[in-house]
């Protein structure tokens, strides 16, 4: 893990919402793995000392690269920085995405901003797969290009069906699940708990492998605050009480007890 400032090299509006940061921060790329995060001090509030995370989008020739929404007074502070501006980042942090999927196809699952970490996971798995991304509207459906480019299959629902299917993410998944040309498959999905929950139990049901990464609101991120703590099942049936950003976010769908 490293604690450094990064300096800004350029930051852009995608959507009404959405921003893409880029930071040079070549010590957090170059042990960052997908699936891992980062955790942002966002300078200018009145609680300083806390830090946000974001999954890393992109960690590549030490430029760390996010994709955030703003909701809240730090992500638009964030959303203000300009280049040359330093942030303070601590990671990358958790334990990121397995990327060993064996034979299977990788169908990816992804919920409005958690299409982040899951970009990162297409560029280093190596292979082509599956993208299935959901959002309220158009304008929260991102970097489907991404996967376009390394010509995965993307499928895109929006609930108010401004692109692709009209309905939910969920719904695309079981008419992948059904249709079997992406069977087996190993999936991993990042989006909201609702969406995750949804995704485990189809998972569960067709025998599919599933990875979830958690969005679990956190404090300290380093495991020592109990901030982000989640109620997991062992292999033998047992219970313990885990730390998403310590122990995740990523955990095998089994293993969540919702
Ligand atoms: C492991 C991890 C990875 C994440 N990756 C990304 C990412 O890649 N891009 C991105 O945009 N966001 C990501 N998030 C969520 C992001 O950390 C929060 O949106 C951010 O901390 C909000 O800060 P704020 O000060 O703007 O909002 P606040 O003022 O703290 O809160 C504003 C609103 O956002 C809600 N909120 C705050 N934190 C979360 C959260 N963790 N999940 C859901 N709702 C939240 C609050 O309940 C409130 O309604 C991630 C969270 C985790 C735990």
């Amino acid at each position: 893990m490293v604690d450094c400032m990064a300096r800004v090299i350029e930051q852009h509006r995608l959507s009404a919402d959405y921003f893409m940061l880029r930071l040079e921060a070549p010590e957090v790329t170059a042990i960052a793995r997908p699936g891992q995060f980062v955790h942002v001090r966002v300078t200018g509030l009145g609680d300083a000392a806390l830090r946000r995370p974001f999954s890393i989008y992109g960690a590549d020739q030490g430029v760390l690269a996010l994709v955030y929404k703003t909701v809240g007074r730090g992500t638009e502070q964030l959303a203000r920085l300009a280049t040359g501006d330093s942030v303070s980042v601590i990671g990358p942090l958790g334990n990121g995405f397995p990327l060993d999927c064996g034979e299977r196809v990788p169908l990816l699952v992804a919920g409005g901003y958690g299409v982040a970490p899951l970009s990162f996971l297409a560029r280093r798995l190596g292979r082509r797969g599956v993208l299935l991304v959901g959002a309220r509207r158009a304008d929260d459906i991102l970097c489907t290009a991404d996967f376009t480019d390394l010509a995965w299959d993307v499928r895109v629902a929006t609930q108010d069906g401004s692109r692709g299917e009209r309905g939910l993410v969920t719904d695309l998944l079981d008419a992948c699940l059904a249709t079997s040309p992406v069977v087996p498959a190993e999936i991993y999905a990042c989006g909201p708990d609702g969406m995750l929950r949804a995704v485990g139990e189809r998972a569960a049901a067709a025998g599919v492998r599933a990875w979830l990464s958690l969005d679990k609101h956190m404090v300290c991120g380093v495991g020592a605050c109990l901030a982000c703590v989640q109620r997991l099942r062992r292999a033998d049936g047992t219970e313990w009480i885990g730390r998403v950003c310590h122990d995740g976010p990523v955990f095998e769908a089994r293993e969540i007890v919702w």
